[in-house]
């Protein structure tokens, strides 16, 4: 961790393209839950995620990469079939290492 005389002023990212360094999944209360037999991988909350969170192998998704998911919900909103379900990340707790 880096100690106050490295911080910038004001705590300002200045170098461009460092989303990557910045897991800000922590943040999420509500985790979107993928259904694969729903999906029709159309893509929707692919094109429609703020942190490109959807991952694609193939043209095909194949899962959600939790590290950088906020938990906005917006793929679950768009999905067209409902292969996405938001839920409390409480339900979690002890599950996956948290
Ligand atoms: S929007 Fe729904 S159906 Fe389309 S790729 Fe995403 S999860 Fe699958
Ligand atoms: S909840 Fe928001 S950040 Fe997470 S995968 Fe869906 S659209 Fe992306």
């Amino acid at each position: 961790m880096k100690g106050w005389k490295e911080i910038p002023i004001g705590g300002m990212i200045v170098d461009a393209g460092n989303a990557k360094e910045y897991k800000t999944g922590s943040w999420r209360s509500i985790r979107p839950i993928w259904n694969e037999g729903k999906c029709t991988h159309c893509m929707i909350c692919w094109f429609s995620c703020p942190d490109n969170c959807i991952e694609v192998v193939n043209g095909k998704m194949v899962g959600i990469n939790y590290d950088y998911c906020k938990g906005c919900g917006v793929c679950a909103h768009e999905c067209p079939v409902n292969a996405i379900e938001m839920k409390p990340e409480t339900e979690f707790l002890g599950k996956d290492g948290e």
